[in-house]
């Protein structure tokens, strides 16, 4: 059962730090599509750093890739599932 978190704090800080990278990611991956390499927002994430499972949010994205995906209420608090494959984070974690 994936934990449940509220999009606050610092998910949300992740997020909106994730609308100002946005511009960013589209200069980066023009360049590297330019220069013949991988360049779809994935290729991206992995070059960076993020998990591009949640978006670098630490939350999961919905399964059709728009959104994020709520599982559920706390009183009358929406609940988001943390992202599994990075532990809510939005870093890639390197397996040591
Ligand atoms: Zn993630």
């Amino acid at each position: 059962m994936p934990r449940g978190v509220s999009f606050t704090g610092e998910y949300l800080s992740r997020y909106l730090a994730g609308q100002k990278r946005w511009n960013e990611a589209r200069g980066w991956r023009a360049k590297e599509a330019e220069a013949g390499r991988p360049s779809t927002y994935r290729d991206y994430c992995h070059a960076h750093g993020l998990c591009s499972a949640c978006a670098a949010t630490g939350i999961s994205l919905n399964d059709n890739g728009s959104g994020f995906k709520a599982i559920g209420w706390n009183g009358n608090l929406l609940l988001y599932e943390e992202c599994d494959a990075c532990g809510g984070t939005g870093r890639i974690i390197t397996p040591s």
